[in-house]
C-alpha cells in the first residue's frame, strides 16, 4: 500500500488497538493497576511473553496509543513515554552515558539540556564537549576524537540556528557514537531525523506535539534495542506521562499537520513582517533566505517552523515596553500551541543562564522569541504594529 500521509497518520495512528466498547475515541485509562484471575497470565504478561498492562508506572493503554502515534509519525520502530520532554532528555542520558563517556554536543540545545552538560553530567564524571552551533567542522573534528552520545537539536531555541543532520549523523556513525536529535521545533511534519541518519529523536510534547499549552509529556522514538534500554530506565525510575496528560496529547496531535502548516505560514509572513521593522534590529527565522543556514534547512525540513525570534533595537528596556501592549498573544514560557506566546529569552528558554552565558551564546538581551499560533496572520501583524507604534521614541533614539 502506498505510504500514508502524515495529515492522516496524525489523526488514525496508534488510535485503533486502545479502543474499547465501540468507543471511537481512545479511553482515557485512570486505572493503577491490571488484574488477572489467571496466575498463569499474569505470569506471561508480567515476564513479556504477552502483551497486556501490568502496573501504570510501566504501561497504561491510554499512553500506549500516544507512544504508537508519535512512533508511527516519527517512522520509528518503537517509542516511549515521559512525563516532561527534560525527563525524555534527562532518562535517554542516563541511559547511556557513565563516568569515563564523553558527549558531544552544540552550544546553544534547550537551557535544561545545557544545564544537565554543563551542571549535572559533568558531576558524574561525563566529559561534555559542547561546540559552537552551526560549526560543522568543529563538530566533526571532536566526534572522531571519540564519543559515546552526539546530541543535537535543531533548529535550535532562541534563535533557530540550524545544524545538518545528515552530516553529523554521518560523523557520530563512523565514530561509533549514539545520535540523538532533539526534534521538539521542526515535530516530524517538518523533518525526520532518523531518516537523516541519527539513533534517537526527542520530544517535548509539550509543545508543538500537544499544541494547546494544557499538557506536559515527553517521548523517544527509535529502534526497539534502544527505546527498550531507555523504557527499562523510564519504568523503574518513574517518569511516567499521565494517562490523562496522554490523552490531551493524542486529541491535539490530531491536528498536528493542519496546526504546523498554519504556524509556518504564519512564522515566514510575520518574519517578513518584521524585517520591514524600523526598531527591530535583527530577525531570526530558517524561512528566510539571509539565514545563515537557509540551504541546509531547505534541504533537510519540509517546512521551517513556527518559531522565530527577533532582536528590538534598545534590549530589555524595549521588551519591556513592547510585550504587554501585544493583545493577541501570551506573554509565557511555553511554545507551540494554537494561540501565539512571545517572551523574552532571559526569562524563558535562558532563564537558568547568567547574562554572561548567554551573551557567549549569541542570544542579546533584548531578544524575543516568537510562537507564531494559528489566528489571522493579518490580525498577528497589525497587534505587532500597534505596539511597535506605542513605543516612546526615546528607548532606541541611540541605538
Ligand atoms: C521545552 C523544551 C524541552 C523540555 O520540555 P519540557 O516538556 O518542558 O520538559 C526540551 N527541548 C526543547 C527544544 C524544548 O523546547
Amino acid at each position: 500500500m502506498k505510504e500514508i500521509n502524515k495529515s492522516t497518520q496524525s489523526i488514525w495512528a496508534g488510535e485503533r488497538d486502545q479502543l474499547a466498547f465501540g468507543a471511537t475515541q481512545v479511553p482515557v485509562v485512570h486505572s493503577v493497576s491490571f488484574g488477572y484471575d489467571d496466575m498463569d497470565e499474569w505470569y506471561k504478561v508480567a515476564t513479556g511473553q504477552k502483551d497486556g498492562h501490568i502496573y501504570g508506572r510501566n504501561t497504561n493503554p491510554t499512553v500506549q496509543a500516544f507512544e504508537d502515534k508519535i512512533r508511527i509519525l516519527e517512522g520509528a520502530e518503537a517509542a516511549t513515554s515521559f512525563s516532561t520532554g527534560m525527563a525524555a532528555i534527562s532518562n535517554t542520558l542516563a541511559t547511556f552515558l557513565f563516568p569515563g563517556d564523553r558527549v558531544v554536543s552544540i552550544k546553544d540545545t534547550y537551557g535544561g539540556t545545557n544545564k544537565i552538560f554543563t551542571e549535572f553530567l559533568p558531576k558524574q564524571q561525563v566529559e561534555v564537549v559542547l561546540c559552537e552551533t552551526g560549526d560543522h567542522e568543529a563538530i566533526e573534528k571532536e566526534v572522531a576524537k571519540g564519543c559515546k552520545v552526539l546530541y543535537l537539536e535543531s533548529p535550535t531555541n532562541p534563535t533557530v540556528k540550524i545544524t545538518d543532520i545528515a552530516r553529523m549523523a554521518k560523523a557520530g556513525k563512523d565514530a561509533g557514537a549514539l545520535v540523538i536529535v532533539d526534534n521538539t521545533f521542526a515535530t516530524p511534519i517538518n523533518q525526520q531525523p532518523l531518516d537523516l541518519g541519527a539513533d534517537l529523536v526527542i520530544h517535548s510534547a509539550t509543545k508543538f506535539l500537544g499544541g494547546h499549552a494544557d499538557a506536559l509529556g515527553g517521548a523517544v522514538c527509535g529502534s526497539k534495542d534502544l527505546v527498550e534500554k531507555i523504557y527499562h530506565y523510564r519504568e523503574i525510575n518513574g517518569a511516567t506521562l499521565d494517562p490523562m496528560a496522554a490523552y490531551l496529547l493524542l486529541r491535539g496531535m490530531k491536528t498536528l499537520k493542519l496546526r504546523i502548516d498554519k504556524q509556518c505560514e504564519n512564522a515566514l509572513t510575520i518574519a517578513k513582517y518584521l524585517k520591514s521593522v524600523d526598531v527591530v534590529e535583527s530577525v531570526f527565522y530558517p524561512g528566510l533566505e539571509d539565514h545563515p543556514n537557509h540551504d541546509i534547512a531547505k534541504q533537510q525540513m519540509s517546512n521551517y517552523g513556527g518559531m522565530l525570534s527577533f532582536a528590538v533595537k534598545g534590549g530589555v528596556d524595549t521588551v519591556r515596553h513592547l510585550l504587554p501592549k501585544l493583545q493577541y498573544a501570551n506573554k509565557a514560557a511555553n511554545l507551540g500551541s494554537v494561540e501565539t506566546v512571545v517572551g523574552p529569552s532571559r526569562t524563558t528558554s535562558h532563564v537558568e543562564c547568567t547574562p554572561e552565558e548567554r551573551a557567549a551564546m549569541g542570544i542579546p538581551e533584548g531578544l524575543i522569541r516568537y510562537s507564531a499560533g494559528i489566528e489571522d496572520v493579518d490580525d498577528l501583524i497589525n497587534d505587532l504594529e500597534q505596539a511597535f507604534q506605542s513605543l516612546p521614541k526615546h528607548l532606541f533614539a541611540n541605538s
